[in-house]
């Protein structure tokens, strides 16, 4: 009896706190926002942004300037911490920043209704959702508003690498009789997700943990040759990955210390020629 009272009250505790969290974001005031169209040929351009996280005293994101040419692929690297999480949530509008603009396809992001800026974007992230549904449902869900292609889904998990000898209709979830996948086909799966949603910004943030170096490099080639007509972001700590992007970003204490191509930082002592350093041998078979 005991122990049961003890778990409810300390879960009680825990819960208070996040309905007490809800209500507050409930009551908050709706910004005053308009709606506009997304060009993405007009690039994604951040401008001086600086971005603090609430109750903290240092920047995630200091004084960062760069823009995200239409077709072109940013890599951005850098160790735990560095900020390319925040970084990303600021250029594709999730955050605002505290200080500078952001510019998504001709909008501001600081300006705009979230809901237009979303439309065009696609973002496959470290934390995504295992939804307990077939495998058809948990990549067409991202875009709900255009009428199921099979084709394109089955085209989605092939760039994802996500061929999984398994039907569409097959239920993704053992409580509802159906199988579950490991980390690495759920991981797929998500970047297929990602990809069969129509944008004109796609975004991957570290979504590979579970997939071994050389079959994410495999991933990031097709993601390359997909995202030609997007402006396209991936955040890697695997540089092998990072190789492949037009240019690439290094990040260090929330600022930009260095960006160029894969041989340019190669030529350069720094912080990415210590990663490369440390990682080549990954990328020898
Ligand atoms: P990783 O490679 O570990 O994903 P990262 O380079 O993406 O790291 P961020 O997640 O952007 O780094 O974090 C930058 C800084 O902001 C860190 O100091 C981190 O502790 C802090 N931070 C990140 N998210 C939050 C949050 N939700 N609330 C408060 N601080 C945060």
């Amino acid at each position: 009896m005991q122990e049961i009272f003890n778990f409810h009250i300390s879960s009680l505790n825990r819960d208070v706190g996040k309905v007490a969290n809800f209500v507050r974001m409930l009551d908050m005031p709706e910004r005053i926002s308009t709606d506009g169209t997304l060009d993405f040929t007009k690039g994604i351009i951040a401008e001086n942004i600086s971005f603090t996280y609430p109750g903290r005293d240092n920047f995630a994101v200091k004084n960062v300037s760069l823009t995200i040419a239409y077709g072109e692929t940013i890599a951005i690297v850098g160790e735990n911490g560095a900020g390319k999480s925040t970084l990303v949530r600021l250029l594709t509008g999730i955050y605002r920043p505290s200080e500078g603009k952001v510019t998504v396809g001709g909008l501001d992001t600081n300006k705009i209704a979230p809901k237009s800026v979303y439309q065009g974007i696609s973002g496959v992230f470290q934390k995504y959702q295992r939804y307990k549904m077939t495998l058809e449902e948990n990549v067409t869900i991202s875009d709900t508003d255009m009428e199921i292609d099979r084709a394109r889904v089955e085209s989605a998990l092939k760039q994802a690498d996500a061929e999984l000898d398994i039907e569409l209709d097959a239920m993704l979830s053992p409580e509802f009789d159906g199988i579950d996948l490991s980390g690495g086909q759920w991981q797929r799966v998500a970047i297929g997700r990602g990809l069969y949603r129509t944008s004109g910004f796609i975004v991957l943030d570290e979504p590979t943990s579970a997939i071994d170096p050389i079959e994410e490099t495999q991933i990031y080639e097709q993601f390359q040759r997909l995202a030609k007509g997007k402006c396209a972001v991936v955040v890697t700590h695997r540089l092998g990955s990072a190789k492949l992007a037009h240019r690439i970003v290094v990040m260090d204490n929330g600022e930009i210390v260095d960006v160029g191509t894969h041989d340019e930082l190669l030529t350069r002592p720094g912080k990415y020629a210590d990663m490369w350093a440390a990682q080549s041998q990954w990328y020898e078979r």
